[in-house]
């Protein structure tokens, strides 16, 4: 065996996915002076923001805390339109990004990666796409996404339906023309609770079929004014600093406060000003306790019911609408407005599926046990495969016989949410245990920058092997393990725990040490001479 370094390589740096992280990821990969090129499975980049194309899906982070913010020129040069932006608006930024560094030329779209084998001999990754062009790369970035795997629900007679049908995530690119149409939307969460109030007001009817009710809370959107934009950038380093260091990576202002600082009277004020605070503000800007404490986040709760109640004229809806099993912030909780307010159209309704669940799809409609209904087009908001989708359906397979579709069959393990023992030079940000409940982007974009300052680190010292070791891979799933617990999180609601997918193990699927263990684990590993014995030359580990 010859222990040589195979050079035999197309490119140094492969990433997989053109979304918000693969986009950066890829940036970083060339700023770097490495060779690099990105496999996009979509027509064009955008990853979510390319697939998720229903009406009126938005940002319910704010556009300027959730876009990038390695660069002040290209804050300066775009013009956000609303804090919180649509996505034909989000498609073009992320398209102008591309361009504006000059990264098209290193995208193929339309280029589905179907398998990832690691050449052990060779130390290199053999990539290959359902088109079945092979790429070899000694660098793996595989920037595929948590959300980006739609789950349909497992209803009998899904097929048989002659109308449109069409899952939020894989929406068509020919607008659908909803004028007139009787529609079911299947799902609240925050893709159905975007899209009702969005058609409510030009289809003939709409049935919102819910399983389980929301705390959904409005978003609070605003024009992005001339004022605010320039504040922004004569503050740029500040709002970088605290976007880039702060644990929920917005740049809300926290309360600064215990529930048990207010008497009961002033906590009902607090909570009037949550319900007008933007988007995940009702999280971040809340007080310390609300997360910890049940007592308060069960007040809480009351006043949001109160909310329901005082907006949905029918008081038999608003209770079906009022959760009753679950915390505020137990399942993730969508953020948009006029959803209660839709109710109230002649046209809509909502059908109550733990009262009467659906027995099949046909040809023409929806049967519950309760009866049939005729629809035109049926939507698919029932969410996604979320964390481990798409990485367990790519065909890899990794060192010593591991297969990754086989070996997470029980929940992944990895280290740093985005790397993993037996996975050499593979790494995967934005995936499980990658985000800490905050801004999605400002999590992988800390996963981007050290995944890139390794690889680099990796040239500059001689080594071309990163694989994190048993033990440090150990040491983070018991971070993770210890933690999750702790989470206001429910294994049994939420989809961060894989509850929305049948069979699925339920498993913490996110980051509950958040960013500050996150850091303080990259940085333990960073900081000794190899990486902790992470690092290694490929001759040392092919000579036999
Ligand atoms: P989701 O939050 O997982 O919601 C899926 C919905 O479908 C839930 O209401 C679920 O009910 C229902 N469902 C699933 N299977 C079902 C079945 N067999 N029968 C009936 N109902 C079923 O999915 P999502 O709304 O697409 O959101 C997913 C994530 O995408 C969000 O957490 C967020 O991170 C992101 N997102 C963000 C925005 C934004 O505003 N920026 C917009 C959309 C999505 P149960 O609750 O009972 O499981």
């Amino acid at each position: 065996m010859s222990g040589q370094i195979d050079n035999d390589v197309d490119v140094e740096v492969l990433v997989i996915g053109a979304g918000v992280v693969g986009i950066y990821a890829l940036y970083r990969a060339l700023d770097a002076g490495f060779s690099a090129r990105t496999l996009e499975a979509g027509d064009g980049v955008g990853g979510v923001w390319y697939w998720n194309r229903y009406p009126q899906a938005r940002f319910d982070s704010e556009s300027y805390t959730y876009g990038y913010i390695f660069s002040k020129e290209l804050f300066d040069e775009w013009r956000w339109k609303e804090e919180f932006a649509t996505q034909p608006e989000i498609e073009s930024y992320l398209n102008f990004v591309v361009d504006r560094f000059d990264l098209r030329q290193h995208i193929s779209t339309g280029q589905k990666v179907v398998s990832a084998v690691y050449d052990e001999e060779a130390n290199v990754w053999v990539v290959t796409t359902e088109a079945g062009d092979v790429v070899r790369a000694r660098w793996v970035i595989s920037a595929t996404g948590g959300l980006s795997v739609p789950h349909y629900p497992e209803i009998d007679g899904l097929e048989d339906f002659q109308g449109e049908a069409h899952h939020t995530g894989a929406w068509p690119h020919t607008p659908l023309d909803f004028t007139g149409k009787r529609v079911a939307i299947i799902g609240n969460g925050p893709s159905g609770a975007q899209l009702l109030p969005a058609i409510v007001d030009v289809v003939e009817q709409v049935d919102l079929y819910q399983r389980t009710p929301t705390w959904t809370t409005p978003l609070n959107n605003a024009d992005m004014t001339d004022e605010r934009h320039q504040w922004l950038s004569e503050n740029w380093e500040t709002v970088t600093t605290t976007l880039n260091t702060s644990p929920s990576g917005f740049l809300h202002d926290p309360a600064g406060k215990f529930s048990t600082a207010d008497d009961a009277e002033q906590r009902q004020a607090f909570y009037e000003t949550m319900w007008k605070a933007p988007g995940f503000g009702k999280l971040t800007m809340n007080y310390y306790d609300m997360t910890t404490n049940r007592e308060v986040n069960l007040e809480f709760c009351e006043f949001l019911a109160n909310k329901i109640r005082s907006i949905v004229q029918d008081p038999v809806t608003a209770e079906r609408l009022i959760p009753k099993d679950h915390l505020f912030g137990a399942k993730r909780p969508p953020f948009v407005s006029n959803y209660f307010e839709s109710f109230n159209k002649p046209n809509a309704s909502l059908i109550a599926l733990r009262e009467t669940p659906i027995v099949r799809v046909d040809a023409t409609g929806i049967e519950t046990t309760e009866k049939h209904r005729d629809y035109d087009i049926i939507v698919y908001a029932t969410g996604f495969d979320f964390g481990t989708g798409a990485l367990t359906r790519m065909g890899i397979k990794g060192r010593e016989g591991l297969d990754l579709s086989t070996d997470w069959e029980d929940g992944p393990f990895d280290f740093g949410g985005f790397s993993a023992h037996l996975m050499p030079n593979f790494f995967f940000p934005g995936g499980p245990h990658g985000a800490g409940g905050g801004n999605y982007p400002r999590y992988s974009q800390d996963q981007v920058d050290w995944i890139t300052e390794t690889i680099v680190y990796a040239r500059e010292h001689g080594y071309d092997v990163f694989e994190p070791t048993e033990e440090q891979q150990g040491a983070w799933m018991t971070m993770i393990d210890t933690l999750a617990p702790l989470s206001i999180f429910s294994a049994e609601h939420s989809h961060y725990y894989g509850a929305n997918v049948e069979g699925k193990p339920r498993k913490f699927l996110l980051n509950p040490g958040g960013r500050g263990k996150l850091h303080e684990m990259l940085d333990e590993m960073s900081s000794t001479d190899n990486y902790g014995g992470a690092m290694r030359k490929v001759a040392e580990n092919v000579l036999v």
